[in-house]
């Protein structure tokens, strides 16, 4: 990694989550940042996140604002049982469309050029850094870059530019709906039905009268049907629909790369910075995106991306099980999920997949038992469980 004049300035591609965050981090500590972003105003779309505390811890007041919701209890649901988890500290729903303008203003007032409606088409090498081709109000423009850090999601330009290989996605689909009478607010719940999806069912309140239904399938017009089959079957009139693809973790993606004279980097969904357990991608793209932006800093790989490294690959390593789990295998683990079991559940958050797996173990080392077999002897669901 080249070391650069503190000075140098520094440009983001993409301005959602993780981008405004790098954005916010890297003009506080006095660097230039110019953020260039294709859509034409700060208003996405509506989507309704579930986040662990610790998105508290790194964003504070900011995040704090675009909270809807608090859940304390999880239900676990299968065919024939089901396990009720309550937590010692709540996880938070969040509201992207309230949190992204947030940091917006934030990155503003640290003094982060935001360039809406430019939408980055390639990257070109030369001596001295990279030239950006911007796409702006029907012209195309030339943007010259010694330090560019794509923030662009799943189908990141950046990353293509920069010749890292595309990544493996699965869809995500959700429906807000009513909620049904049965499901206190404060309490989310889980289905697990490995037919439709070796991932599961959730159902997350946003409010007292609201709640987001959705699951991760592996084929996009598949995983819609079997969302609307399982409305269905639940009683439940879909208000609307949200969905996309996310990255899947599949090994870590080496955030740095040279292009001609430039240094790039990649954060958030660009990078794969997803938990594969619940396809979770907060919390984890803004730790990247505070490593990378440290590495910036501080011209040194920052400590934070080894630990997130370490903790992407623990999330894998339980996907890989899950993802050979059948039905008798999640009845198992509902049957045996003592007091102490449900307590490591309750008590560490899933942003601790290495203590929850060891401390889950010690409370109950059936627990070992179920993980090894379907690890070595069942066969896998979907191509990530290989
Ligand atoms: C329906 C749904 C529910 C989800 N639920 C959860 C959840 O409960 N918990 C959780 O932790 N995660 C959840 N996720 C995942 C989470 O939303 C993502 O991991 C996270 O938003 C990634 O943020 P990002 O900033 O890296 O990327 P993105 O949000 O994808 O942002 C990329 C930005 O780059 C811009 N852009 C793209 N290409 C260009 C270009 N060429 N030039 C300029 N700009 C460009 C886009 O307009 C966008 O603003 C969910 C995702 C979906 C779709």
């Amino acid at each position: 990694m080249t070391q650069r004049h503190d000075s140098a300035p520094i440009t983001i591609v993409g301005g959602s989550a993780t981008g405004l965050f790098a954005a916010e981090r890297l003009a506080r500590a006095g660097r230039p940042v110019t953020l260039l972003e294709s859509a034409d105003d700060w208003s996405p779309e509506p989507r309704t996140l579930i986040v662990t505390r610790r998105m508290r811890d790194l964003l504070g007041e900011v995040g704090d604002r675009s909270v809807v919701n608090a859940i304390s209890r999880f239900e676990l649901v299968t065919a024939g049982r089901t396990a009720s988890v309550a937590l010692s500290e709540p996880d938070l729903i969040i509201e992207r469309a309230v949190l992204v303008p947030g940091l917006a203003e934030l990155a503003v007032a640290a003094g982060v050029d935001l360039c809406m409606g430019s939408r980055v088409s390639g990257l070109t090498a030369t001596d001295e850094g990279v030239t950006l081709e911007v796409g702006r109000r029907g012209a195309t423009e030339e943007r010259k870059a010694t330090t560019v850090v794509g923030a662009d999601g799943s189908f990141s330009r950046v990353a293509r530019a920069a010749g890292w290989p595309p990544l493996t996605t699965v869809p995500l689909v959700q429906a807000i709906v009513k909620l049904p009478s049965d499901l206190a607010p404060d309490t989310a719940r889980v289905w697990f039905q490995p037919d439709d999806t070796p991932y599961f069912y959730w159902l997350i309140p946003e409010s007292p009268e609201r709640g987001a239904l959705g699951l991760i399938g592996e084929d996009g017009p598949e995983t819609r049907r079997c969302l609307e089959r399982f409305l269905e079957q639940q009683g439940l009139e879909p208000l609307e629909f949200q969905a996309a693809r996310i990255p899947c973790y599949t090994q870590w993606v080496p955030p740095h790369r040279r292009m001609g004279g430039a240094d790039i980097y990649l954060v958030g969904d660009a990078a794969a910075h997803v938990k594969v357990t619940t396809v979770g991608g907060i919390v984890t793209g803004f730790r990247g995106a505070l490593g990378v932006a440290d590495t910036i800093l501080h011209g040194r790989t920052s400590a934070a991306l080894p630990r997130l490294k370490r903790e992407l690959d623990w999330h894998r390593l339980l996907r890989r099980s899950l993802d050979r789990f059948s039905e008798q295998d999640y009845e198992l683990l509902l049957d045996v999920l003592s007091p102490g079991a449900k307590g490591v559940l309750g008590t560490l958050t899933r942003d601790e997949p290495a203590s929850i797996m060891l401390r889950l173990c010690l409370a109950q080392p059936r627990l070992i038992v179920l993980g090894l077999r379907t690890l070595l002897f069942a066969s896998p669901r979907s191509p990530l469980a290989s």
